[in-house]
């Protein structure tokens, strides 16, 4: 119904549209600064079992923007994968994590997993098994202290590039996860086909598995396909009692929530090892 608009309304849209644009190149330049500029930093959330003992961390990118403040990764990284910068993007967290990573070893704590995200798009385009392999040998850290949580959308696409490169970095040792599992629109049957060993149920049913409404039902199903499969199940988002009391009778074997632990800063990692996993 444009012609129904009068002229006014027209270009009160075109400016709002021009302000939008604005901003995004403007959080673009930023972020490319960023990079530069040490305002990207790695936060670590733990992953433990029922108890409460860790078996690893996720690293979780942040920014903290002299221009912006504090910026979602739910923003910026989208912006990443869209303006080409995500693949420097990758390389910063993976090399702080596995530089993190090397330090617990260090401390005495050989068996702990750090778990880094990786976007589809970087997937598609760089040779992630020979990035992955350099930062795992800069940092001197065992493949196996290495975990990657990628999308069932990474999976689509180029299904043989994408095997092709899981294939690559599983023969390393390199563990990998499904990640947000059930949110995407790929089909079941690449969990059989592609070298998985971890899968993460989203948030969205673990908010609903201790509700009555098929909640219980939906991720009851999820968690008995994945170890009919032999996956390791990892539930994320838990904060709630009744949500743990839920996915650890079904057995699920990792919890990752605000029950337990928010992301960590990295400084806050040897206090919380010594508390919850003493030598
Ligand atoms: P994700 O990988 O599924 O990470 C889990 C997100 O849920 C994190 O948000 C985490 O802080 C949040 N979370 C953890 N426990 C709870 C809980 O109990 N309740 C609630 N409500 N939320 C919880 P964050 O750090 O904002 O990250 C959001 C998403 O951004 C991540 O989802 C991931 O897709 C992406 N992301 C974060 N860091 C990176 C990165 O370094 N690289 C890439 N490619 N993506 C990243
Ligand atoms: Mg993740
Ligand atoms: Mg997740
Ligand atoms: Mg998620």
């Amino acid at each position: 119904h444009a012609k129904k608009l009068g002229k006014g309304q027209f270009q009160f849209y075109t400016e709002s549209l021009n302000v939008a644009a604005r901003d995004r190149l403007a959080l673009d330049s930023a972020l490319r600064r960023a990079l530069e500029q040490d305002e990207l930093y790695v936060v670590y959330q733990p992953k433990v079992d029922a108890r409460g003992r860790p078996f690893g961390f996720e690293a979780l990118v942040r920014w903290d923007s002299a221009e912006f403040g504090s910026v979602s990764p739910v923003r910026f990284i989208p912006l990443a994968e869209e303006n080409g910068l995500i693949g420097q993007l990758t390389w910063f967290v993976l090399r702080a994590a596995c530089h993190e990573a090397a330090r617990w070893r260090a401390a005495g704590h050989e068996r702990l997993r750090v778990a880094v995200n990786i976007s589809p798009s970087l997937f598609r385009e760089k040779d992630l098994a020979a990035l992955v392999r350099s930062v795992l040998e800069e940092a001197g850290l065992p493949p196996g202290n290495l975990e990657l949580e990628i999308t069932e959308g990474m999976l689509m696409g180029d299904v043989q590039r994408a095997l092709a490169v899981l294939d690559e970095l599983k023969a390393m040792g390199v563990y990998i996860a499904v990640d947000d599992f059930g949110t995407g629109y790929s089909s079941l049957a690449y969990l059989k086909r592609f070298p998985i060993d971890i899968l993460k149920v989203d948030r969205s049913f673990v908010l609903e598995c201790d509700q009555g409404n098929g909640g219980l039902a939906i991720t009851r199903a999820i968690v008995s396909l994945a170890h009919s499969l032999n996956l390791r199940v990892v539930a994320e988002g838990v904060e709630k009692q009744t949500q743990l009391a839920v996915l650890n009778a079904l057995g699920c074997e990792e919890f990752q929530g605000y029950l337990f632990a928010r992301p960590l800063p990295a400084a806050q990692l040897a206090g919380y090892l010594d508390e919850k996993s003493p030598k």
